[in-house]
């Protein structure tokens, strides 16, 4: 059996919407985005590119095919290899390896899947992605992180203060004048558990270890288009791909391949750093004692330090219309980037912020993530953490993986594929509900 696009939307709730001309309506200008540029993150200017992989051309059949080659596709196709080494596995990516969310974000690691209540998984999940940085020997910087959650307004920092969990520790106004650098704040909590990373060393590391189990990475070989049957035809430029299993690990760039676009969407993330600042500084600016703070608000705000001396800010732009996963406003980035300095850390801001990126990042109306079969059982997503995925991805990455290659895991009973999920408004009404909503929640 076949299933065209058109029939995976109607399963997934979307029918209506997909009808002949009305899709083309509702989604307005869509396809994948060959051409874009992906400048470098602070994290990839840092470290040594991934070494350059051929591009996809020709015919072939495999028993897997992964589309992104993010943390999700390429721990897909590490453990995938480790379980059936007999298996042909490759991982097509549009850009360059890594060049997603996956080298772009904040580095905060935490044992949470968004939307998941077990308490347990997400710490099978965390230890998973440990030993696999530990047995790779991969020097990413994983490390605990010392980590505030900051308050703003005296009822937030009541309400927080009198339901302190376990190991966590009110920090006074006057604690992070004096040892944070900011007096912005009507206090805050330290909070337990937390790790960090450098993202793109991760990455790198991800790479590695699936080319080292045999799997083959191509990048600028977009796939176009997936059509469903047993085996699935995956289309590039320049080849075509019939694949007995598929993997579309292509988290917030999804609803451009066609899929899912009325479960989920992107939403765009600027980060701005100060050049690397002296040991001296670090300790008078008051940035020593925390590695990582967030304000936990309706579009959350991120700082943190990073390993190599560079304080960033990490905040959400919004939605870009027709699932674009491009920003055009940079300067308005930047000058927002510069107002949350100025209110914050208006020590900071006067250093001045040299280095800045743009990221994106999959979200699902009901915060959810979208991880398991769809269409003939032979396609797999595993796409949208809503904005915490490091250790998700990791973890779906693997539990995909098993599922694929019929593992057993007690873990496969949370890729719930597309069920629970709220549908999503068509283009037109998503941008008009959440471009205003962004401007009006606006962390300045
Ligand atoms: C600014 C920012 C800050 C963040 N901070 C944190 C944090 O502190 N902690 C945390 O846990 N999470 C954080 N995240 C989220 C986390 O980075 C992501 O959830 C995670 O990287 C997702 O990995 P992925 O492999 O699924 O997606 P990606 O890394 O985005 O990989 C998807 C890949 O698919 C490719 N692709 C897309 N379409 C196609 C196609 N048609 N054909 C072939 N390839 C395609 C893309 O080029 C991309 O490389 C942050 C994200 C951003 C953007």
């Amino acid at each position: 059996m076949t299933l065209s696009r058109r029939k995976f939307l109607m399963g997934t709730g979307a029918g209506i919407l997909a009808a002949p001309g009305i899709a083309g309506l509702v989604a307005g200008k869509d396809g994948v985005e060959t051409e874009s540029i992906r400048e470098d993150s602070l994290w990839t200017s840092e470290v040594p590119s991934i070494p350059p992989q051929p591009r996809f051309e020709g015919e072939r059949e495999v028993d897997l095919a992964i589309v992104g080659g993010g943390y999700t596709g390429l721990s897909c196709a590490y453990y995938a290899k480790l379980l059936r080494p007999d298996w042909s596995v490759i991982v097509l990516e549009s850009h360059e390896i890594g060049s997603g969310a996956s080298s772009r974000n904040s580095g905060a690691v935490y044992a949470r899947h968004v939307g998941i209540d077990d308490p347990d998984m997400p710490k099978r999940g965390l230890n998973r992605l440990r030993n696999f940085i530990e047995s790779q020997e991969i020097d990413c910087d994983f490390s605990p992180a010392s980590t505030l959650t900051l308050l703003k307004t005296e009822r937030a920092a009541a309400d927080a203060r009198s339901t302190l969990a376990p190991g966590a520790k009110w920090i006074s106004p006057e604690e992070l004048r004096d040892s944070a650098g900011t007096n912005y704040y009507a206090g805050a909590i330290d909070e337990p558990d937390y790790f960090k990373i450098q993202p793109a060393k991760l990455v790198a590391g991800h790479a590695r270890a699936a080319l080292q189990v045999g799997a083959e990475l191509f990048e600028h070989s977009p796939v176009l288009n997936i059509k469903s049957g047993k085996p699935a035809l995956l289309s590039t430029p320049q080849g075509k791909v019939r694949a007995k299993n598929v993997c579309v690990a292509t988290n917030a760039y999804t609803p451009r391949l066609g899929l899912l676009e009325y479960k989920m969407y992107p939403l765009h993330q600027y980060s701005f750093a100060t050049r690397k600042l002296t040991n001296d500084e670090i300790r008078g600016l008051g940035l020593d004692r925390w590695d990582l703070r967030f304000e936990p608000r309706m579009l959350p705000v991120t700082f943190s330090l990073t390993p190599s001396g560079h304080f960033f800010v990490r905040l959400v732009l919004g939605y870009a219309s027709h699932n674009s996963g491009e920003w055009h406003d940079i300067e308005g980035a930047q000058r927002l980037a510069k107002q949350i300095f100025e209110q914050r850390y208006p020590r900071i801001a006067d250093i001045g912020l040299v280095h800045g990126w743009h990221g994106v990042t999959g979200h699902t109306t009901l915060m959810k993530s979208i991880a398991g079969p769809v269409c003939d059982g032979n396609i797999h997503v595993s796409v949208a953490y809503n904005g915490l995925g490091i250790m998700p991805s990791h973890n779906f990455g693997y539990l995909t993986a098993c599922r694929i290659t019929g593992q057993a895991d007690q873990d496969l009973e949370f890729l719930t594929g597309v069920s629970g999920q709220l549908p999503m408004p068509g283009d037109f009404y998503r941008s008009l509900m959440l471009q205003p909503f962004m401007k009006f929640m606006t962390p300045v």
